[in-house]
């Protein structure tokens, strides 16, 4: 030990006593890190000061600053105390100021990272942006012109509710692009495109072809094909025209590549944990190794992985801090909220005794939900209408009477129009919903579908609060821009890019808002202990925000500026 060293324990253990919370010296967090506890907080690798640290951590809501050592919080307190802990190998980072929150956690997001590098974006994944048709046709131009004809051309991220010519982008728009390529643009909603002529052709569709079971070809007001086409019917579409094909080593390296790319959006907004709704664990995996990796994922499975899991005893926790199998990925019980198929007890206003779509009997999910909830792994379903989420717990309340498990903490992906008896069942069974948040910003101009006397009981996280659920935040990206201050701000005002407000009984706090945002979205992955709040022991996540959400105009916080992204003590995005 050094003079400098003794110095500054000294210093450390004289401040422990006069407020300084720290790995080994506070009893409030001894039980949750043991890993940590015999970390020294002096000679910190980092140390962030005069900053307004909001921690989450009800034991120590409010610091200045904090010290970080092997990737973990070791000491938080006031800048004159941490301060003390700067030694010789010691980085230091003055916050001048600014606003220190906990890393924020996505928990649903389908992180389609090819799409965003390789593919033709007609809109804008991440922000509010009206786009013109005519802007989408020469997008789709260009690409067509390096494509051989007869091979797809295709368009994502397209939003009907974002267009500044305001109306749907139809056959005609798309025959402008080619008439030798097929061509399609994909909503960024998932459940419907937009084809061209040459595409209808090739699949065989015209004037007198009927609608397939669960889908639709439209029609204009002559009864021509106007080239949208819904959920199954898309189906024609698959084993017609060229694509290009790619060697399996191409697509390793474009799966790679493609989760890299993703990866630096996510701690470019803020992001350091996001459970994945599938896609390509290899290349997770693969960019971890190359140092590409920048937040922590929590693995959704699904399918031969979810099957493998089950059959090789292999429980939701498994793997490290930075690549875990969490839950399953959503098991789909009804329709979308964004596209109006989700199943609701009451008809959509205006819309002729429609009430969504069920997508699988009570029988199939019983047994589905048993399974898995029996082989120790997360349950996880996709349910956003009363009646899917009734239905969800039924087989939940079912598998839990038979099989007992303690803590099996089942997850509702949307859980979005509840009840006062939903939410007591959601309450007693454990059961963590994982709502919409960009949705209160972003899709207002969708919310009118279902009328402000749903809208108060939709995105209910007032309701959860109060009932002591710890819901949790998800974007559903691609379908929802994920950047969380976005989320915040829409939590908190409930009202949207539109200027309309929807359902205000279920506003939050800023405060509230962000713990959605991290802890309770580190407890939905059971890692609550190890993340979601700046705690002494807890690995060093954290965000640096330009200015602070509690005191900005509430309509501001989605443009505050993200200065630094830190995960495991390692800036992974800097301003
Ligand atoms: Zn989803």
């Amino acid at each position: 030990m050094t003079k400098d060293d003794r110095r500054n324990r000294r210093e450390f253990l004289g401040l422990a006593g006069a407020g300084v919370v720290s790995a080994f010296a506070s009893p409030a967090s001894a039980g949750q890190a043991p890993l940590a506890q015999t970390v020294d907080a002096h000679d910190a690798d980092l140390v962030v000061f005069n900053a307004k640290v909001y921690t989450m951590d009800a034991q120590a809501p409010r610091a200045e600053a904090f010290a970080i050592k092997n990737g973990r919080f070791v000491a938080i307190g006031s800048t004159n105390d941490i301060r003390g802990l700067i030694g010789k190998s010691t980085t230091s980072f003055d916050a001048k100021g600014m606003t220190v929150v906990p890393g924020f956690v996505d928990c649903h997001n389908h992180a389609p990272g090819t799409t965003l590098l390789y593919d033709v974006l007609v809109g804008n994944p991440y922000e509010v942006e009206f786009v013109t048709i005519r802007s989408i046709v020469d997008k789709l131009r260009a690409r067509a012109k390096e494509t051989p004809p007869g091979t797809w051309v295709e368009g994502y991220f397209f939003d009907d509710t974002k267009v500044k010519d305001n109306r749907l982008l139809n056959v005609h728009d798309l025959d402008e692009v080619s008439k030798d390529h097929p061509v399609v643009v994909h909503h960024r909603g998932g459940h419907t495109s937009f084809y061209n002529s040459k595409a209808l052709e090739l699949a065989g569709v015209n004037k007198e072809t009927k609608n397939p079971a669960g889908g639709t070809f439209e029609r204009d007001e002559l009864g021509d094909l106007n080239g949208r086409v819904t959920d199954r019917a898309r189906g024609a579409f698959n084993s017609v025209g060229k694509r290009e094909t790619f060697t399996s080593q191409q697509v390793e390296q474009r799966n790679r590549d493609g989760a890299a790319h993703i990866s630096k959006m996510f701690v470019r907004y803020g992001l350091t944990s996001v459970h994945h709704e599938g896609g390509d664990l290899a290349a997770l995996q693969d960019i971890r190794a190359r140092g590409d990796l920048k937040h922590r994922v929590s693995y959704e499975v699904q399918g031969r992985v979810l099957e493998g899991m089950i059959t090789s005893g292999i429980k939701t926790g498994f793997g490290d801090e930075w690549i875990k199998l969490g839950a399953t990925s959503e098991h789909t019980v009804d329709g979308s909220f964004s596209e109006r198929t989700m199943a609701l007890s009451v008809p959509y206003p205006g819309m002729n005794g429609y009430k969504g779509n069920v997508t699988e009997t009570q029988d199939e999910l019983n047994a589905w939900i048993e399974r898995v909830h029996r082989a120790g792994i997360q349950v996880n379903c996709h349910a956003n209408g009363d009646v899917a989420i009734d239905s969800v717990l039924t087989a939940v309340e079912r598998a839990q009477k038979n099989f007992p498990r303690a803590d099996s903490r089942p997850k509702i992906t949307h859980c979005t129009l509840i009840n006062d008896d939903l939410l007591r069942r959601i309450k007693a069974t454990g059961t963590i919903p994982a709502c919409f948040t960009t949705y209160t910003y972003y899709n207002t101009d969708k919310f009118k579908f279902y009328g402000e006397e749903l809208l108060k009981r939709s995105l209910a996280f007032r309701s959860f609060l109060d009932a002591g659920v710890p819901v949790c935040a998800g974007s559903d990206f691609s379908p929802g821009p994920f950047a969380p201050l976005m989320g915040i701000q829409g939590m908190v005002t409930r009202k949207g890019w539109d200027d309309t407000t929807w359902g205000l009984n279920q506003r939050v706090t800023v405060d509230e808002a962000i713990r959605i945002n991290t802890y309770n979205g580190a407890f939905a992955s059971y890692e609550e202990k190890l993340k979601g709040s700046i705690t002494p022991g807890k690995l060093a996540d954290f965000v640096v925000l330009a200015d602070d959400p509690h005191t900005v105009d509430p309509n501001k916080i989605k443009d505050i500026q993200i200065v630094r992204t830190v995960v495991g003590g390692v800036a992974m995005y800097q301003a």
